[in-house]
């Protein structure tokens, strides 16, 4: 019976121990922080935004927020919280512009780092041979769209919507309709600045550092903090003839897509969406388009059959007559190959621009009807070009017939163009297609423009990838299970965790993504 006794106070006496050390550790968490000698700040009470993101679906309240204002202030607080080791529970996320769908750049009871607050030095464009611009990690691309053009010069490579950060787009790949030709965002990246989990700040290019400036490339901000990258340019052209055509046979239409990004010359964006039975608002967000012939414009309406547009662009000067009629030229040529329903020819002309900000246009008109800030339960896959098919039958056929609750694009791009010593996982194959089911729920709907029916409907289209063996890899990635994103990177998987253990040893960074946990 003593035994038992002295057993049962000795157990009392190590939780109470275990306790008393997990109170300390949270209780002192901001005075801790509160010492770091800092340019900028950190805000403890008001953190409720960084617990909420595009998705809006998950909400992870963070114990603190850094607002830093150096790439030291970022560097000295991962560096105190590297030396705490597992004493302390705290976790650091970057957070670009929120716009992840799954609270990706949130951390719960941790520090987030509010990276537009980052005022590194100025974004400084280099003119000459090989142009580019270096940034703070969390710069907006639309800035440096307009900095840029300044000296005549863009970046290549874009995302659809451009008030997204290079930290955040870098950090999963930045796809659009250049990508076919240019690759996505992280194959247009000369040299970064990283801040590692354990607070060193290292620059990484081809030749230096290689491995970190490879494993940060679509590296779901596992590896480092982007604080700075330097973006190649190209010199700009000031105008876009922006075309769109229909076609009613899904085998025809992506035959056309993998043709034309298969030539050497053609469109400088080729992208495509599907139309099911569009109807309002919502399913029109991304199409702020404006054809010039209005009754072209009412053949719009698919009425309830499913349509499928290709989208293209070619970029011109106006100021170069010759290039204006070569371009136009261009364009006749490449447009008599294609199959599409001939009646369906839209095209307009807009500054460059106009072209790239489309999607901020529609952003407006749906935040102004209170529509943006709704739950965006969006998938995105990459499907190999060889199973395309199959897919589309049996997604556009059965599994989505009513409507889509926003837009579906579709369009292949060429793996040659990317890097695969980067973290970013794609299909096997030499062509791959980008389908984004870009979807909003209505809130508080119970109906098939609810939540749960679009979750439902999006479980239902990755169990048929699942059990059909397509090969599918989801874009901007969320898994629940470590067994689950094991089998997302397949037989990448010990590189990633190897790199891993050499840049963020602690599991510091990016809790949101739920690869890894911190081990306490
Ligand atoms: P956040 O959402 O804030 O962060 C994303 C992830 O990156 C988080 O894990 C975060 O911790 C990490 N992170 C953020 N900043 C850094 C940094 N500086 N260093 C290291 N890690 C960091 N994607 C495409 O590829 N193509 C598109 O056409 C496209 N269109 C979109 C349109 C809309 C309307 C929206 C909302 C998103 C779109 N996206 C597109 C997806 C977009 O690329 C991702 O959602 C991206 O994560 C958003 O960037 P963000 O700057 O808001 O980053």
């Amino acid at each position: 019976q003593n035994n038992i006794f002295f057993i049962r106070v000795f157990m009392i006496l190590f939780l109470s121990c275990i306790a008393f050390r997990n109170n300390l550790c949270l209780s002192s968490i901001p005075s801790t922080l509160k010492s770091l000698p800092l340019d900028g700040h950190f805000t403890f009470d008001e953190v409720h935004f960084a617990a909420k993101d595009f998705g809006n679906r998950y909400q992870f309240l963070p114990a603190a927020i850094l607002h830093p204002k150096s790439v030291s202030d970022i560097a000295n607080t991962i560096k105190h919280i590297w030396q705490m080791g597992s004493h302390s529970e705290l976790t650091v996320a970057a957070r670009g512009h929120g716009h992840s769908l799954q609270g990706q750049s949130q951390a719960h009871r941790g520090v987030v780092i509010s990276m537009e607050s980052l005022q590194g030095p100025e974004m400084q464009v280099y003119t000459g041979n090989s142009p580019y611009v270096d940034v703070s990690g969390g710069e907006l691309w639309i800035n440096i769209l307009h900095e840029s053009l300044k000296y005549g010069l863009t970046p290549k490579s874009w995302t659809d919507y451009l008030h997204l950060t290079v930290g955040g787009t870098l950090s999963n790949a930045g796809v659009s309709g250049q990508a076919f030709q240019h690759g996505p965002q992280i194959s247009n990246v000369n040299q970064l600045e990283v801040v590692t989990g354990k607070g060193d700040v290292v620059t990484c290019s081809e030749k230096h550092n290689s491995d970190l400036f490879h494993s940060v490339l679509g590296g779901l901000g596992q590896f480092g903090i982007i604080t700075r990258a330097r973006i190649s340019l190209e010199p700009a052209p000031d105008m876009v003839k922006w075309i769109r055509v229909l076609y009613s046979d899904f085998a025809t239409f992506a035959r056309d897509q993998e043709y034309l990004i298969s030539l050497g010359r053609t469109f400088d964006y080729i992208e495509g969406f599907v139309i099911i039975n569009r109807t309002g608002l919502l399913n029109n967000w991304r199409s702020s388009f404006n054809p010039q012939d209005p009754i072209q414009a009412s053949h719009f309406k698919s009425d309830g059959r499913t349509l499928f547009c290709l989208e293209l662009a070619k970029y011109f000067n106006q100021d170069k007559t010759d290039v204006v009629h070569q371009v136009r030229h261009e364009i006749e040529h490449l447009l008599s190959q294609l199959s599409y329903i001939t009646s369906t020819l839209f095209l307009s002309e807009v500054t460059y621009v106009e072209f790239l900000d489309r999607v901020h246009v529609s952003e407006v008109k749906l935040r102004s009807k209170g529509l943006w800030e709704v739950p965006h339960p969006w998938l995105n896959l990459f499907i190999p070009r060889s199973k395309i098919n199959n897919f589309a039958d049996e997604v556009f056929g059965n599994i989505l017939t009513e409507t889509s609750n926003g837009p579906v694009l579709i369009y292949p791009v060429n793996k040659s163009k990317w890097d695969n010593r980067t973290s970013a996982i794609t299909p096997e194959e030499d062509t791959f297609y980008l389908v984004a089911f870009l979807t909003s729920a209505v809130p508080s709907s119970t109906g098939t423009d609810g939540l749960e029916h679009i979750l439902t409907q999006n479980k239902r289209i990755l169990e048929y990838c699942e059990k059909a063996h397509l090969g599918v890899k989801q874009y901007l990635p969320h898994y629940t299970t470590q067994e689950e994103w094991q089998a997302h990177f397949g037989p990448r998987w010990e590189i990633f965790v190897q790199r891993k253990s050499a840049y963020d040893p602690l599991a510091v960074l990016a809790p949101g993504q739920r690869i890894f946990q911190k081990a306490i």
